[in-house]
């Protein structure tokens, strides 16, 4: 056998197997971000339909692979709403998303280093409501 049969051959299995592989990782790469989507879902249904338990959840980094990437937050004194981008938290994306909920104030309710809690109502894909007038104490100077 020539080289160049031998590389017809060969090469062309090797390039198959290349095709497979590649097909192969985007249909897992489909799947986990269909498996991230459900996970957010069926948090937010939960959230939203009994009010929790909000642990244990999906991460921040599934939130957002599964294009769930709003969080929405009520403040349980003024009863104000809003939605956050998950992208903006600067925390590790693989923070369970419930960890969230603790460092959340509601700007117009906080009185110096007082804020009332507030607690989370749902995930959404698009920014439902108002932003920006909650803040992570991280990114308030
Ligand atoms: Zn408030």
């Amino acid at each position: 056998m020539g080289t160049k049969s031998r590389e017809v051959i060969w090469g062309g299995q090797i390039m198959g197997a290349k095709i497979r592989a590649k097909h192969a990782r985007e249909e897992a790469t489909r799947a986990v971000r269909e498996a991230d989507r459900a996970e957010a879902q069926a948090w937010s249904v939960r959230m939203e339909g009994y009010g929790g338990p909000s642990q244990p959840s999906p991460t921040i980094g599934q939130c957002l692979n599964g294009g769930m990437g709003w969080l929405e937050v009520e403040c349980n004194k003024c009863k104000t709403r809003a939605s956050l981008p998950l992208d903006a938290i600067r925390r590790p994306r693989d923070t369970p998303i419930w960890k969230l909920e603790a460092s959340l104030k509601c700007r117009s309710c906080r009185k110096g280093r007082y804020a009332p809690p507030v607690h989370m109502i749902k995930l959404t894909e698009t920014q439902s409501i108002t932003r920006y007038k909650w803040v992570h104490p991280s990114e308030e100077r």
